[in-house]
């Protein structure tokens, strides 16, 4: 794995393509963070090493912190899944209780309330709810 940077090779070296190499990162467990020049359009296998070789030390530290960093941005990414599909819910909840309530300023607050109208907003309510997948 490696990334590319907009540095072109500072000298007339060309890569076998007879492109000017960018300078990239290498990621690779060997060599991670060390930086190298290579062919622009990946067309051809042009390698020279910019930086001097990774320590041991380097070695065996750089590649547990990209798994982590890998890990944390997994997490997040389940995270984020999870906070919209929460706030999916709560707007599902804030369109039933309202329906529920703006059902309860319809058929109850009104003086000419009767048990058909009791009986009618309780109906609807049930038909609320088993549409919303609540019962
Ligand atoms: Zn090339």
């Amino acid at each position: 794995m490696s990334s590319c940077s907009s540095s072109h090779y500072s000298t007339l070296s060309l890569c076998l393509c007879g492109l000017s190499p960018v300078l990239r990162t290498s990621w690779t467990d060997a060599n991670p963070g060390r930086r190298f020049w290579g062919c622009s359009q990946r067309g051809c296998n042009f390698h020279l090493w910019h930086d001097p070789a990774v320590g041991d030390r380097a070695k065996n530290i750089i590649p547990g912190l990209l798994k982590r960093i890998q890990r944390l941005e997994d997490e997040i990414k389940r995270c984020r899944k999870k906070e919209k599909m929460l706030q999916s819910m709560l707007i599902g909840t804030f369109v039933v209780i309202s329906v529920l309530v703006l059902c309860l300023l319809l058929f109850f607050i009104p003086c000419y309330c009767s048990w058909f109208n009791v009986m009618t907003t309780l109906r609807l309510i049930c038909y609320v709810l088993v549409s919303f997948g609540f019962v």
